[in-house]
């Protein structure tokens, strides 16, 4: 029989930390069922039958945010053998919030009070016997980022999940309670076991609405709930919120001296500056050019270019020794063992080129991530979630979305992986759909080649691009968040300053690697699967009424030409309704850049420069400039590609969420693209038709959708009200 504990605590506690030393690298990394919450279990070094979870930081047990619902039910359904609860020493009186929560569980509890490294440093001192008694529970000391007292801690939990001594807490609300309890006992009989009563208690009298999922027959207390809120004349909710509150300076008050100091800590100097009025953005401008120049321009960008050109190129020389690229060594080897020409093509064009374009990004991802783990652990990411908040909230994202779309500027890829930085379910949803909205590199030769082909190399084309894609998201974050789907209860919003600090070489190492890694397996299915597609469909076609393999300059032949003739009528209102110009917004999903190559392809060219010049003529005369740059916009905007896709699946962790993702912006480039061309044309030719009248009213639509009022959902009062009254 295995022995399951759970790590719980405040986001930041350092369970995280704590979890890597105790399970070292026998862990598991996935996905709650169903969302886009990390699930991490591992196994107690030393101890093959005792499992580990890691559950996602919370503030209470209270079902407001994603997090607290999948921790609460897992701690409710699954009921692990002990919870080892990790309380940051440095911030004792928000942590015990949780903690009064945990111990009505009736689950065995032990406490491990985290950071005392900084604790002891700062000169204050814990009483820890005092705090076991007042608390009801066994309390140790720790630091789980040097590494002291954690084993014992670890112990002290098995031996506790053995001993199945479930913890009674010392309660704070007993007269209510003992109210409730009675006619509870009688009315839920043997449904739920003795020790749960007492918590399933407390959430009916602080009017828990997710109650109902976790009992099968809800008790109604109502009468008693009357009385007791008649008697107090509050209601239950926030009597008992308030009792925890007081109880828990009850205890600090006994428990917790701190040491007489007024000269501020290091940290707090650190943020005099760093997040000082004036200062703040230039220094965050600052530093996010740093780490953008180091991973997308630098040295990732080389990094990149090395595996691209040479890996999955010509071949590079290492140390004299000519060593040939991954597609020689492969065709080479096709070639010796007298491979067919299909499977040939299939191997090299498709899986080899495509995959390894996917590929290629690793190196400059792994730069990047290396960087975000560390501005991440270090303690500065919440600061600039801080620094950002006030402006993004105004269009329902987060301040730490911020960070995710500048690197989305140079690869949508790790923009999108880097939203996992956002601890809200929905602001994290909600950043992943709008990334890609921003021009990552890989538009820019679709860029270069309608600026050149039709605006004569116009200045004002790329920042106009730009533009679009701020407006994009902008504008969504705005109609999104009144959305029903983005509207409900908003999360407590509590902002985590948390004390500066020099991460640890291996958990930077290990939070890139898990990242990494969770790219390339992507990389390896998704990708792979789309990539044998459109290889096919473009490869093979009926020439003089025979279907065969194609020679790459004949791929108006192709399956993919056929399809592209049979949708083209699709973007006939966005401008350029020809079969060319669809296919290439098709081969565009494979990787963005493509769309210029395969426009090459398309008039004749096997090969073209990045941004194509050969071909600025033939496509001049083909479009107008209104439609060329409805076709830029489309493109913009639209789903990005598979690579980005494949992150996005990832990220949100569900089909649905996915599809939703990507319909959206496929859509809102469709609306967009139609928009700029029906009255672009007006402005320009005076042409008026049907399609002028709907562009007219998707304005309207748009507009509406923007100033409409939203459903300001109320904030939950009663929480943490008096967190912030404490402080
Ligand atoms: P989680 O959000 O609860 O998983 O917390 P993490 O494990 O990610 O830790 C948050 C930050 O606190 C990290 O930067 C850790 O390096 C740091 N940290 C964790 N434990 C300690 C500790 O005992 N002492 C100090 N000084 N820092 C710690
Ligand atoms: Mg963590």
């Amino acid at each position: 029989m295995s022995i399951k504990i759970a790590l719980a605590g405040n986001p930041n506690c350092g369970k995280t930390t704590l979890f890597n030393a105790l399970t070292g690298s026998n862990q598991f990394v996935g996905n709650w069922p169903g969302v886009t919450v990390e699930k991490k279990e591992g196994k107690l070094k030393g101890h093959k039958d005792v499992i580990i979870m890691d559950l996602p930081g919370i503030y209470s047990l209270s079902p407001y945010t994603l997090e607290e619902v999948v921790a609460r039910n897992y701690l409710i359904g699954e009921r692990p053998d002990a919870i080892l609860n990790i309380v940051d020493g440095t911030n004792i009186e928000r942590n015990l919030y949780l903690s009064t929560q945990l111990m009505e569980l009736g689950i065995p509890v032990i406490m491990a009070i985290n950071m005392m490294d900084i604790v002891e440093k700062n000169g204050d001192k814990i009483h820890i016997s005092k705090l076991s008694q007042k608390l009801g529970c066994e309390v140790v000391e720790i630091s789980a980022l040097k590494g002291t007292g954690i084993s014992q801690a670890a112990e002290k939990a098995v031996a506790l999940a053995n001993g199945k001594k479930n913890t009674v807490p010392v309660h704070k609300f007993q007269a209510e309670l003992e109210s409730v309890l009675d006619s509870i006992e009688e009315k839920l009989g043997n449904d739920v076991p003795e020790e749960q009563k007492r918590f399933f208690a407390i959430k009916l009298l602080e009017k828990d609405s997710k109650i109902e999922t976790q009992l099968k027959r809800v008790p109604d207390v109502s009468e008693e709930i009357t009385l007791i809120e008649r008697e107090m004349d509050d209601d239950t909710e926030s009597i008992i919120t308030n009792e925890r509150y007081v109880y828990i300076s009850s205890i600090i008050n006994e428990c917790y001296t701190r040491s007489k100091r007024d000269k501020l800590t290091i940290s707090d100097k650190i943020d005099r500056i760093v997040t000082n009025r004036f200062l703040a953005l230039p220094i965050f401008a600052a530093i996010m050019f740093l780490v953008y120049y180091a991973s997308v321009t630098t040295v990732g960008g080389w990094a990149t270019d090395w595996t691209n050109d040479n890996l999955f190129g010509e071949g590079f020389s290492f140390f004299g020794l000519d060593v040939p690229g991954i597609p020689v060594i492969a065709e080479n080897i096709l070639v010796a063992v007298g491979c067919a020409d299909w499977l040939q093509g299939l191997i090299l064009d498709g899986i080899i080129a495509g995959v390894g374009a996917v590929l290629g990004f690793v190196p400059q991802m792994l730069v990047l991530f290396i960087f975000l783990a560390f501005l991440e652990s270090c303690g500065y990411m919440a600061r600039v979630a801080f620094i950002m908040d006030r402006i993004f909230r105004k269009f329902g994202l987060s301040g730490k979305s911020f960070i995710p779309m500048l690197i989305g500027s140079g690869c949508g890829v790790p923009g999108i992986m880097a939203s996992r930085t956002i601890e809200n379910d929905r602001d994290r949803k909600m950043t992943i759909m709008t990334t890609t909205f921003i021009p990552c590199s890989a538009k820019l030769p679709i860029i270069a080649l309608i600026s050149g082909a039709l605006f004569g190399g116009a200045a004002w084309v790329a920042p106009s691009a730009y533009f679009v894609g701020i407006a994009a998201i902008i504008c969504s974050g705005i109609i999104l968040k009144k959305t029903k789907i983005f509207s409900g209860d908003p999360a407590p919003f509590v902002m985590e300053l948390p004390a500066y600090h020099m991460p640890t070489v291996e958990n930077i190492l290990r939070s890139m690697w898990e990242r990494g890694w969770s790219f390339i397996k992507k990389a390896g299915t998704i990708i792979l699967l789309a990539t044998i597609v459109v290889w096919f469909t473009s490869y093979f076609g009926w020439v003089d009424g025979q279907f065969r393999l194609l020679d790459t300059l004949e791929l108006d032949h192709s399956i993919l030409a056929a399809v592209g003739s049979t949708i083209s009528w699709l973007f006939a209102p966005l401008g350029w309704g020809n079969w060319k110009a669809a296919v290439a917004a098709i081969t565009g999903l494979i990787a963005k850049e493509n769309v210029v190559g395969t426009f090459g392809i398309l008039y004749g060219f096997a090969e073209v420069a990045e941004d194509g010049s050969e071909i600025w003529g033939t496509l001049a005369g083909s479009m107008t400039s209104i439609a060329a740059y409805s076709f830029l916009v489309f493109n913009l905007l639209c789903a990005p590609c598979f690579a980005a896709m494949g992150a996005i699946k990832r990220e949100m962790n569900s089909a649905r969420w996915f599809w939703y993702a990507v319909g959206y912006q496929t859509l809102l480039a469709y609306v967009v693209a139609l928009c700029v061309y029906q009255i672009g044309t007006l402005i320009t030719t005076g042409s008026f038709g049907v399609f002028t009248i709907v562009a007219f009213a998707l304005i309207a639509g748009f507009i509406f959708l923007l100033v409409r009022p939203g459903k300001d959902s109320k904030v939950s009062k009663a929480n943490f009200k008096s967190v912030a009254g404490a402080k």
